[in-house]
């Protein structure tokens, strides 16, 4: 079977992304099971070139075809901040909680039929010899009020889904994936493969 590699050092996004990608006639296999320790400055102006670059660096670097994503929350009350900062907000260092901290601080007042917003994420799929495809996912919501839940990662826990009247944080994985942003990307992925000739 061959090498299916998921650029990202994100072991949340990995236990995601072998969960959504079972079925793939592809193995599987991370950049620590490579070997391969690089972080690619996510440099670009979007989501797309952010998820390209990782994908074409990683695909090159390794000899494999790569997946890498770019994902991010967009809210509508901060003008659809934080957007490709998300990972970056709050400053360098801070942590997921430190994140969320943040952003419920930047919507403190804002009423709740202005807490709209949405998870975006962007699959890039770089083969070695220059192919590339793409696919995309979102998943509206709610800013909530405070955290609730442990699962999942990053700003789950104050993403709330109205017609589930949970948070992202208090879903089993099969439920995120069925819902989530990476959930909708990674069911074009097979498609995309395919149109790549993989
Ligand atoms: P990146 O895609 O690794 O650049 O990370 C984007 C950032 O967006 C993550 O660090 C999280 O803060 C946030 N994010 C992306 N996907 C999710 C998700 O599924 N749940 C919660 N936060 C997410």
């Amino acid at each position: 079977m061959p090498c299916l590699l998921l650029a990202t050092n994100n072991k949340a996004k990995v236990r995601e992304y072998r969960s959504l990608l079972q079925a793939l006639p592809f193995r599987l296999v991370t950049l620590e099971e490579m070997g391969i320790a690089r972080e690619v400055d996510e440099a670009g102006e979007s989501l797309e070139e952010n998820a390209r670059l990782k994908a074409v660096i990683l695909s090159a670097e390794s000899g494999l075809v790569a997946l890498a994503d770019d994902s991010g929350l967009e809210v509508d009350a901060l003008g659809g901040e934080p957007g490709r900062l998300s990972a970056r907000y709050a400053g360098e260092g801070a942590s997921d909680s430190d994140r969320v901290s943040y952003l419920l601080s930047k919507l403190k007042g804002v009423p709740w039929e202005k807490r709209s917003a949405r998870f975006r994420c962007v699959i890039a799929v770089a083969a070695p010899d220059g192919r590339l495809g793409f696919c995309c996912g979102e998943c509206p919501g709610l800013i909530g009020l405070e955290p609730q839940g442990e699962g999942g990662f990053g700003y789950d826990p104050i993403f709330y889904l109205p017609e589930l009247d949970r948070t992202m944080a208090q879903l089993s994985l099969e439920e995120k994936d069925s819902i989530s942003h990476r959930g909708q990307a990674a069911g074009k992925v097979p498609r995309v493969l395919m149109e790549m000739g993989l």
